[in-house]
């Protein structure tokens, strides 16, 4: 049992679909910071211009379906990390527990750092003279800590802190379907996102509607099926609002049509996917 966790690293777990933007984690690094020498991890967070954890804002779609969702950013504690290799000195090491650390005295004049994060989540001290970075809260986990001070902060519940070993973790990712920042850097972050395609994924929808006794109303219960090129890629079902919606299309994807069937009959429709989520507006049935 000792060896086993002896191969535990920390991973983090970040639910995209869970944050409300309420900044309650990214006060908490600063707060964790700015003013607070900890030697060995970081010197002082100056009190601007420094955000080791940011928030990043995407909006999707157009009105009537319309969605804003919140990611947390910061160092990805990567196991192949660009900045390491940029660092002279060996003014930057990964732990055995995975995290990387920018060591505050050693890093002194070298801002090539910055510039090797392929994320950005490298900020230059200017009166220092370093590189910083958010640290994973290492000083606390070192005392024993289990959550680092932004999961702690934060009510929603998107932070999971995890260390275990790799080939769980591995299996963990498969099973829950999380993905990792830009993969095809292959710099394997330590940071998993569940639900990243509310960042960097497309949706499409629209509403249906049929004239029923003269009158115009949304129908609920329609079928929809979306083929790309031929083959089905999505399929659902209309809301009481007559809404449907299908999503993780990639951006700028073409060659697509929609078919929506109902009582009142069908609806069909070719399109392309821009670089952003479409609403493709009132769909018809019988005409
Ligand atoms: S504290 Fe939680 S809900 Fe608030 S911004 Fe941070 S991650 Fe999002
Ligand atoms: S996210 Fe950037 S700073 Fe952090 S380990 Fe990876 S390359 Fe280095």
């Amino acid at each position: 049992m000792a060896s086993a966790s002896s191969n535990q690293k920390w991973n983090m777990i970040v639910d995209v679909a869970k944050c409300d933007n309420c900044r309650g984690c990214f006060l908490a690094v600063k707060d964790e910071h700015i003013g607070n020498d900890i030697p060995g991890y970081a010197a002082p967070q100056p009190p601007q211009g420094h955000n080791w954890l940011e928030i990043e804002r995407k909006e999707r779609g157009a009105y009537p379906i319309v969605e804003a969702h919140f990611m947390p950013v910061m160092c990805n504690h990567c196991d192949d990390a660009p900045c390491m290799k940029a660092a002279k000195n060996g003014a930057i090491t990964k732990r055995p527990d995975g995290i990387v650390i920018i060591d505050p005295v050693k890093s002194k004049g070298q801002k090539q750092i910055v510039a090797a994060c392929p994320y950005n989540a490298i900020s230059w001290n200017e009166e220092l003279q370093i590189p910083q970075a958010w640290i994973f809260d290492a000083h606390l986990l070192d005392e024993g800590w289990t959550k680092t001070r932004a999961e702690q902060s934060c009510a929603m519940g998107v932070f999971k802190s995890l260390k275990i070993d790799d080939a769980e973790m591995q299996r963990l990712a498969a099973k829950e379907g999380l993905e990792v920042r830009r993969p095809e850097l292959g710099t394997k972050p330590r940071i998993y996102y569940k639900n990243l395609h509310l960042m960097t994924k497309c949706f499409v929808g629209g509403s249906v509607v049929a004239h029923v006794n003269g009158v115009e109303d949304c129908v609920a219960g329609a079928q929809v099926v979306l083929k790309q090129d031929g083959r089905e890629v999505g399929r659902a079902t209309t809301d009481t609002f007559g809404e449907w919606k299908i999503d993780r299309l990639e951006p700028g994807s073409r060659g697509y049509l929609v078919e929506v069937t109902g009582a009142a009959g069908r609806f069909s429709l070719q399109f392309d996917l821009g670089g952003e989520s479409r609403y493709l507006g009132v769909m018809k049935l019988g005409g």
